[in-house]
């Protein structure tokens, strides 16, 4: 069955674990779960998930400070969890860059619906910086409608898939894309598996864009690259 994305369940209670589990499976989900906050970072890291369903109340680390530092490397979305009786915190959840959130108890459907609520937003918003959208950062420009790159206003040429890596990240600043998301998003499934293919691409693209003065192409060691703004 093609799944329709994963979600990292972050609780420590089982029972809403389960049902969470439950319902999000049925819905084509695969669900990875974490019981305590450090798992959540540990899981964050080797799942990468395509959205974090995120308890406040947690061992080891509060939901809190595990979405603050997720949001430290990654823009994947999160839905915070709060518990019945305490009133969920909406300036710190919009200042620690959370997406929504959900309070217990609460209907695994209205679970399910908020899942698919956020990554609609998530992927409409990615879908919407690429449609013919022009990128402009210092010293560099990325113009995905004329297909043209310019450093200090100068046309670099860039083979075509040089150009929809630098496109493909310069959409997506400050995430952090593993080499198989690059390769998901911009070969499709020409190159299966040859994630070299993505790093060769980047030392030329750094080379080509040396004129900027800036690294805009980050290596993230142990996850992948991020566009850095
Ligand atoms: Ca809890």
């Amino acid at each position: 069955m093609v799944h329709a994305g994963v979600i990292l369940m972050v609780e420590d209670e089982q029972p809403v674990q389960e049902v969470a589990r439950l319902y999000l499976e049925r819905e084509g989900f695969r669900v990875a779960s974490a019981l305590d906050g450090e798992e959540a970072l540990q899981k964050v890291r080797s799942e990468n998930p395509d959205l974090v369903v995120l308890d406040i109340m947690l061992p080891k680390k509060d939901g809190w400070t595990v979405c603050r530092e997720i949001r430290r490397h990654l823009a994947v979305p999160i839905i915070m969890l709060s518990a019945k009786g305490e009133e969920y915190d909406r300036v710190l959840g919009l200042e620690l860059g959370a997406d929504d959130y959900i309070t217990k108890p609460f209907s695994p459907r209205e679970l399910v619906a908020r899942v698919k609520a956020v990554l609609r937003r998530s992927s409409a918003a990615a879908g919407e910086a690429e449609a013919g959208e022009v990128f402009r950062y210092p010293g560099l420009t990325v113009d995905t409608a004329a297909h043209l790159v310019k450093v200090h206003g100068e046309t670099v040429p860039l083979t075509p898939k040089e150009f929809e890596l630098l496109a493909f990240l310069a959409a997506r600043p400050r995430r952090v894309l593993n080499r198989e998301q690059l390769l998901a998003g911009v070969w499709g499934y020409e190159y299966p598996g040859d994630t070299r293919t993505v790093d060769t691409h980047i030392k030329r693209l750094r080379e080509k864009l040396r004129g900027t003065g800036r690294s805009y192409l980050r290596t993230v060691w142990g996850l992948g690259y991020k566009f850095e703004v």
